[in-house]
């Protein structure tokens, strides 16, 4: 950029310096761009640019290069498209893919091996289920990675077996690594050709910005694409729990990075999920992923070596055993922003504590649209403190929301839709929808806050970066970021055309 940018025509208009930042809102956007600005026509309101507070980046990316059974709507469905997929392959390929979910089919048994076996050909699959939390894999799969009748369940995970007790092709949470391991990764191009395409969607759904919860491999990915040109939005990324040895070792620090690619928080998982039943609840039912003595152990060595934590924690359980880690710690370091990932059930009791220490709660609202027959299902004496957005934020708890795509759909105004109106639409404790400011504060602001970049982002005022997501009563017209234009909706011509035309017939 070498003049200034003027957003001209939505509400307010804004006007960017040449550094990519606001240089003044509404009535004085014109003059302070000056007359010789680059101007942008848009329509609709400018809202502060949207952040998606929890995504796995590198899942939207192999979702481009692997199968994708995202919607499949029975198990006949799964097997036909895995049948024809594994046809293209080589007879000894890998069958790589994720998406299916067996709440969603007429029959939610999970489905076995036997059946993978006939439609992959034999071949090894390993197909992770929607929620990411257990993976459906084939007999050759569990040969090549040496898992038999008499192989011990992993800790923090479970192989689960027929009635002969042979490996039935279920393997959940850490069992799930065994495999994992094992399967081949695409090459780096064609990851980074994959990446570009899933970041160039994210920011066409107005998302200005997002927290990565990814592994080493995306990272790579990020730092290729940055050095290519610009990224299409800003990614703040969380490294897993098993790298702190490394961050501790380089001496990394929250924040480290700049306003495009930065490091934050590790993330551990403490449970499992509701949908894959291992979410850790108090009535004793659930897995543990983290014991608590470990856990103390990370949070203390993240709290020193001046790193946040983002702890995955969905059932009440892991939510108490989160906060009674964090307690200690309340005054950690200057920039300590500890986060608790998802919280989708949180007792009663817990709630004060959590706005007391200061956790941030890192949601993701379309989750409850997802889960509430499982929650009727299998929580149904906590359902009143399941996704409880209103009560977290009226106790006083930082909200971050999110979509943890690609387990749900990235797309911000579902999220917001779901946060919102929807509750009262589903008859489905109404009490706890918040409002739209607030459900947009917490894709904003709160999210900003959440990674530490309150001063940065999350508000349209002068000096900030100039991220907009603007919109009108048809959805994101277009998104900005730095005060570069990432998404532009294309004018929908054809239409405008023949509604102009004159008809030759009434
Ligand atoms: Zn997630």
């Amino acid at each position: 950029m070498i003049q200034p940018t003027l957003f001209a025509g939505c509400e307010p208009e804004i006007a960017a310096g040449v550094d990519g930042r606001i240089l003044a809102v509404g009535g004085g956007a014109r003059s302070a761009a000056g007359r010789r600005a680059r101007v942008v026509r848009l329509r609709g309101r400018a809202w502060p640019g949207l952040i998606d507070a929890h995504v796995h980046l590198e899942g939207l990316a192999d979702r481009n290069l692997t199968l994708d059974l995202t919607g499949v709507a029975s198990l006949g469905e799964a097997l036909s498209r895995i049948k024809t997929w594994s046809e293209t392959l080589p007879p000894d390929g890998w069958v790589i893919g994720a998406g299916w979910y067996n709440d969603a089919w007429p029959d939610s048994a999970f489905p076995t091996r036997a059946q993978l076996d006939r439609a992959a050909g034999g071949r090894p699959a390993f197909l992770r289920r929607k929620d990411g939390h257990s993976a459906w894999v084939s007999s050759a799969a569990l040969k090549l990675a040496g898992i038999e009748r008499g192989t011990e369940d992993p800790l923090g995970g479970g192989i689960d077996r027929d009635q002969r007790g042979e490996p039935a092709g279920i393997l959940r949470e850490t069992a799930m690594q065994f495999v994992a391991a094992l399967v081949p990764h695409p090459a780096d191009a064609e990851l980074d050709d994959a990446m570009a395409r899933a970041l160039a969607d994210l920011a066409a759904l107005g998302l200005t910005g997002v927290h990565a919860m990814d592994t080493s491999r995306g990272f790579g990915s990020w730092q290729r694409l940055r050095a290519r040109g610009a990224l299409p939005l800003r990614i703040t990324y969380n490294i897993p729990l098993a790298d702190l040895p490394h961050a501790e070792r380089i001496g990394v620090r929250s924040g480290w990075g700049d306003e495009w690619l930065r490091i934050w928080g590790v993330k551990a998982f403490l449970d499992g999920s509701l949908g894959s039943r291992t979410a850790e609840m108090l009535d004793g039912s659930g897995t543990a992923r983290l014991f608590q003595p470990d856990l103390v152990e990370m949070v203390g060595r993240c709290a020193r070596a001046e790193l946040n934590v983002c702890l995955h924690a969905i059932g009440d359980g892991a939510v108490r055993r989160a906060l009674d880690a964090l307690a200690p710690h309340r005054e950690a370091w200057s920039g300590w922003r500890p986060r608790i990932e998802h919280a989708q059930c949180v007792s009663p009791k817990d709630v004060k504590r959590f706005a007391r220490i200061g956790v941030i709660a890192s949601m993701q609202p379309i989750h409850a649209v997802a889960d509430r027959e499982l929650v009727e299902q299998y929580w149904p004496k906590v359902s009143a403190h399941s996704y409880a957005w209103a009560a977290l934020e009226r106790a006083g708890v930082r909200l971050a929301f999110g979509s943890d795509a690609p387990v749900e759909s990235a797309d911000p105004m579902a999220g917001i839709e779901a946060a919102t109106v929807w509750r009262r639409k589903a008859h489905w404790h109404p009490e706890l929808a918040i409002s739209r400011p607030a459900a947009l504060r917490a894709y904003t602001l709160g999210a900003a806050y959440a990674v530490g970049m309150e001063k940065d982002a999350g508000t349209l005022r002068p000096g900030k970066l100039c991220d907009l997501t603007v919109v009108d009563e048809a959805g994101v017209v277009a998104t900005v970021v730095g005060g570069q234009v990432s998404f532009l909706r294309k004018p929908p011509a054809a239409s405008r055309r023949s509604a102009s035309k004159p008809r030759s017939r009434p």
